[in-house]
């Protein structure tokens, strides 16, 4: 089902070629009944692991999705959860060829048509920023595999680093998914994005819209992908983004609605 809500915006969006897209990962170009980055990995190692990632999913997932909470009170919260679920994982996640492997088997789908949706932005030369507060070596995996890491894409994620059999993350700079937000772009590359007249944003929670400053709203087309709940949260989905495309839509329909 797809709600356009904004046809002027769309139209003007329409006519430009000189915009860049900014995306995020996960249930966004992955499938909304696909697994989200972080919980790839205690999936697959099993165990103390996921024994404890489930433990602090089912206590911080209800928080994320609570709208009443206070927003600084929520930022912190959030930021507790991430400290905790990077902690977790530097202590498990042991090699690079743990991500591989989990890979192998790991319930993680992109959408229909984003392989044609990120090849139309590579060849028409639109800069791509996918970001992501999930795992970032997971993420450049899997998009590798797929064969869709086109050079025109900057990954904003967090990321491990593997030195000498030691797992490191800095948890004071995690991004999570209350600071996922335009600053975490490096200066030199939103210097060349500042220049851009419009902006294609892509999510499936209403906090992606922050991927953006508040200032650039005007010029950004937010399309966002609702696939649970879909009756209770349509009304601030609508509120929220320009588009909204409702169960399980695909990127044809982005690019339909788009007319790549
Ligand atoms: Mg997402």
């Amino acid at each position: 089902m797809k709600y356009i809500n904004n046809k002027e915006k769309l139209e003007q969006f329409k006519k430009s070629n000189n915009f860049f897209a900014i995306i995020d990962f996960d249930r966004t170009l992955t499938t909304g009944e696909s697994d989200a980055s972080l919980g790839i990995i205690p999936k697959f190692l099993g165990g103390k692991c996921l024994e404890e990632r489930i433990k602090t999913y089912n206590h911080y997932r209800p928080l994320e999705l609570d709208y009443t909470i206070e927003k600084e009170e929520k930022r912190k919260i959030m930021k507790e959860w991430a400290t905790k679920t990077f902690t977790l994982l530097s202590k498990y996640l042991v090699s690079e060829k743990i991500i591989d492997d989990s890979l192998q088997n790991a319930n993680l789908k992109l959408r229909d048509g984003v392989k044609g949706f990120l090849h139309n932005l590579y060849e028409k030369n639109i800069p791509v920023v996918i970001m992501s507060a999930g795992v970032g070596n997971l993420i450049k995996r899997f998009l590798e595999k797929e064969g869709v890491l086109y050079d025109n894409i900057l990954l904003i994620s967090n990321f491990f680093e593997f030195k000498e059999n030691k797992t490191y993350i800095d948890t004071e700079k995690l991004m999570a998914s209350s600071n996922k937000d335009y600053s975490k772009i490096p200066k030199d590359v939103r210097k060349i994005l500042d220049k851009k007249d419009g902006i294609l944003l892509c999510g499936d929670i209403v906090e992606d819209i922050r991927m953006i400053d508040n200032k650039q709203r005007n010029k950004t087309l937010a399309i966002g992908f609702l696939d649970h709940n879909v009756e209770n949260n349509l009304e601030i989905y609508n509120n929220n983004f320009d588009i909204v495309l409702a169960d399980n839509e695909t990127f044809d329909a982005v690019k339909e609605i788009l007319s790549f």
